[in-house]
């Protein structure tokens, strides 16, 4: 038996083939390991999630990111004692040895481990050593960028393709373009950004809170080294839920104290505030991502498909992003922060000579949506479809959006769910519906809003939730959806044919609201209440927004963009009256 490691800079993971199928190995509730190691008060040697626990209070006690010095001649201070980068990296290896031993119940020793493309020889070298170290038999170090694509079975097709691996993980970001060709794969061109990744994002949210904590209070949290823990962890937290919500609520109860009096923390981040602190930070990927096809001497055009690695990868802006500014949609069906365990897991079945079976996903096989009116050169337009759960998504999958009632006076909303990706609602199968009532407006004289959440389970089961956020009422129901087991090959498939089908299909192309147009859906939200809060005319403000529905409606970027900004100017005016 031989297993995969992919040792990354701020969480690893291990996977093996079990009959067949590559499976990610989980110890207790987690699937991924902080690759954080530390020395307690007592003395004792603690690595993974206590480790990173311990970091912001004894720093000088923890060792974290040494994936980053690795091949360097420099040794690290844990307690008494200096290491070699090796050294450190060992002691998460041993620790991911012992978690696989005693899932399997037997000593396991081979082992793939996965480095990132740009790695000298030095540090491949160290990173074999440390798996030496650990205790194992190196059998081979494979690129993270090809582990990734092994996951995706992209060695098993026959033509030749051209790949960009976007991996954004938690301290590093790497753009890798790879050839793949008769099942042979060559990474042609790397780049990226060593010092930056998730743990960045949670630090601009979390200076941001205590920025909004200080202006509230008159204290900063930051001067407090265990508030400013508190406020990291909570900012991950948010950070994590805005994924896949577009509100969340951050609580720290007794943040700090003033005067003996605690102070609490307790605030909504919406996902466009968020959104707004790391755009600069993504916008940087994408020059990378240029000078990746640059350095392979390629055109935009030329890429068959860009996959998607690394936790952050799920942050619904950094896939519009790129799906904007290149034309492709990145595909993500595979775990992101577990396709290159995975992939290693694959390289060490084939080097073992196992029998294989390519990974099979579970996929929404189409998009799940609910029943929504729309403004229209003035008019309201119901039937129209709102996509929640766009085709192709992983389950279990858990997302949520906002929608607001028309008037402010109005007091009930009826939830009519629907399964398909044609853009009138009553065109598509209705799985089930509800009324929400008795809804109270959250700001008075403004339209009562209700989240409506859709948690698609991995049997099938579709849970629809709908909160009103003035009462805090919720009503809820349970329906069966579609789904089914696919192969990352199949998905990429469907997806072009559907997409050839929408083309083809003219002018009720590009159903619904791809997270490409989430932005300009929650913009129109926002014109729609301003249109209908306004006491003037409004005119310009209606046909704004109807044009806007229409560029939506076909999906024509361009046209989404300009009407966007003229969008957003109006709505300021009319904000400042
Ligand atoms: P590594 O950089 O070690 O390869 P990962 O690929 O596992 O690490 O990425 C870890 C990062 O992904 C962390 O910053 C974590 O907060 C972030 N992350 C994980 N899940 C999500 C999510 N749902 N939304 C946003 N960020 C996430
Ligand atoms: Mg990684």
């Amino acid at each position: 038996m031989i297993i995969g490691i992919d040792l990354g800079t701020t969480f690893s993971a291990i996977a093996m083939v079990r009959d067949g199928l590559p499976v990610l190995i989980a110890h207790a509730d987690e699937r991924i390991m902080p690759s954080v190691v530390g020395l307690t008060a007592q003395g004792a040697l603690v690595v993974g999630t206590p480790a990173r626990n311990q970091y912001v209070f004894a720093p000088e006690q923890t060792i974290r990111s040494i994936k980053r010095q690795m091949g360097q001649e420099t040794r690290v201070a844990l307690g008494e004692q200096t290491y070699t980068p090796a050294d450190i990296s060992a002691l998460i290896l041993r620790e991911l040895k012992r978690r696989i031993e005693a899932h399997v119940g037997q000593p396991v020793d081979r082992v793939v481990i996965t480095v990132p493309a740009y790695f000298s020889d030095a540090a491949r070298q160290a990173t074999r050593e440390a798996g030496e170290l650990a205790g194992f038999v190196v059998e081979r170090i494979i690129n993270e960028p090809t582990a990734a694509a092994l996951a995706y079975g992209l060695d098993q097709r026959a033509e030749q393709q051209l790949v960009a691996v976007y991996d954004l993980g938690g301290g590093t970001f790497d753009v890798s373009i790879i050839e793949l060709d008769a099942g042979v794969i060559e990474v042609r061109a790397s780049h990226g950004n060593t010092q930056l990744g998730g743990d960045d994002f949670d630090q601009r949210l979390a200076e941001y809170l205590a920025v909004g904590f200080e202006a509230d209070h008159g204290v900063d949290p930051r001067s407090d080294i265990r508030a400013w823990a508190r406020l990291l962890r909570a900012a991950e937290h948010a950070k994590i839920a805005l994924s896949s919500q577009p509100f969340v609520q951050v609580r720290e109860e007794y943040l700090v104290s003033q005067a003996g009096a605690p102070l609490h923390l307790d605030r909504e981040i919406s996902r466009a505030e968020f959104e707004g602190l790391i755009a600069d930070l993504v916008e940087g990927t994408l020059e990378s991502f240029d000078a990746a096809l640059n350095d392979a001497g390629l055109n935009v055009e030329a890429l068959d498909r860009i996959i998607f690695v690394g936790g952050s990868t799920r942050i619904p802006l950094v896939w519009q992003m790129v799906a904007d500014h290149t034309g492709i949609e990145p595909e993500t069906e595979i775990n992101p922060d577990e396709a290159v365990a995975l992939g290693a897991a694959i390289q060490a079945a084939i080097i073992a000579g196992e029998p294989l079976d390519t990974i099979l996903v579970d996929v929404t096989p189409h998009s799940l949506g609910m029943e929504i009116a729309n403004w229209e050169f003035g008019h309201l337009v119901p039937d129209c479809y709102s996509v929640i759960i766009p085709r192709n998504t992983t389950i279990p999958t858990t997302r949520s959006e906002v929608y607001s009632a028309i008037t402010p006076d109005q007091t009930a909303i009826a939830i009519k769910i629907y399964q398909g990706e044609h853009p009138v609602a009553s065109q598509n199968m209705l799985l089930g519906e509800f009324l929400i009532d008795h809804l109270r407006p959250e700001v008075a004289g403004q339209p009562p809003r209700v989240t409506v959440q859709f948690d698609f389970d991995i049997n099938g089961i579709l849970h629809v939730a709908a909160v009103d956020r003035g009462s805090g009422k919720e009503c809820r129901i349970s329906v069966k959806a579609a789904h089914a087991q696919l192969t990352p090959a199949d998905i990429a498939h469907n997806r072009a044919a559907l997409d050839a089908l929408e083309l083809e299909g003219g002018d009720d192309a590009s159903a619904g609201a791809g997270p490409v147009n989430l932005e300009a859906q929650g913009l129109l939200a926002r014109a729609r209440r301003a249109l209908i809060n306004s006491q003037s005319d409004q005119t310009a403000l209606a046909e704004a927004i109807a044009t806007l529905e229409v560029a939506l409606r076909h999906g024509d970027h361009d046209a989404i963009e300009t009407n966007v900004e003229s969008l957003i100017d109006l709505i300021y005016d009319l904000e400042d009256e």
